[in-house]
């Protein structure tokens, strides 16, 4: 499998990311959610002339899985998905050039809250996960694709299986350091706060789903 590299400038923007000592990592989740909030409008609006879309309006939804076993959160739409092509383009150069020169320029400046002010896109994901899996299918294609990257050294992109047509980011969460507390955002109570904070304005519903692992009567703590 070919690691493909990243453009220049979104290596540069992703070593800020996963270097960030930014204080409201949470952000990512607004970056996110917005994402997937853009790619149900898309469909959304294709569908209200083309009947062969499917989806009653009600049905468009982002849905967020936590999984604590496996440190995974998984933020799933069944927007319009992206083609190969698309996946490569899209996550593997950095549209938001302007803000990262910006950053550069006031780096120095400590208080100056840039991603906060104007956000960094996907990439802000890498300020809480050591790796992010993205899983996604083109509505009206047969073929979904996986890009999957650990950082600044690259990323894969390959065909995997899914069953219909949308995007889930799979955030695989960093392990919890002294000053950081990264498993917060695998508590559904962090997490609802969160999306109540920054998602005042998405139009569509967000549900959340927990995995939970219950002990087995007579199995070791
Ligand atoms: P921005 O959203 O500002 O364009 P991002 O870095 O957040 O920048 O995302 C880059 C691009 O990747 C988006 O413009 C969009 O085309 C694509 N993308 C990201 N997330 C999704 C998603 N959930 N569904 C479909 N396309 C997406």
């Amino acid at each position: 499998m070919r690691t493909k590299q990243f453009k220049s400038e979104s290596k540069k923007l992703m070593d800020m990311m996963i270097n960030s000592i930014y204080t409201h990592k949470e952000i990512f989740l607004r970056e996110l959610i917005s994402n997937a909030s853009d790619a149900l409008d898309k469909l959304y609006f294709r569908s209200l002339t083309d009947n062969s879309v499917g989806i009653a309006p009600d049905d468009f939804e982002i849905r967020l899985e936590i999984n604590k076993d496996a440190r995974t959160l998984k933020i799933i739409d069944n927007g319009c998905g992206m083609t190969e092509d698309e996946l490569d383009k899209n996550l593997g150069t950095i549209a938001k050039s302007g803000s990262l020169a910006f950053k550069q320029e006031n780096e120095k400046k400590e208080n100056v809250d840039i991603i906060g002010q104007f956000g960094v896109g996907f990439y802000s994901a890498f300020m809480v996960c050591n790796q992010v899996t993205v899983r996604t299918r083109k509505f009206g294609s047969d073929t979904a694709y996986q890009w999957q990257s650990s950082g600044v050294d690259g990323y894969t992109i390959t065909e995997c299986d899914k069953e219909s047509a949308g995007t889930e980011v799979i955030m695989h969460l960093k392990d919890d350091t002294e000053d950081e507390h990264y498993s917060e955002f695998l508590d559904e109570w962090k997490l609802k706060e969160l999306v109540t904070k920054y998602s005042d304005y998405i139009r569509f519903p967000i549900r959340m789903a927990v995995t939970k692992t219950r002990k087995k009567e007579g199995s070791p703590d």
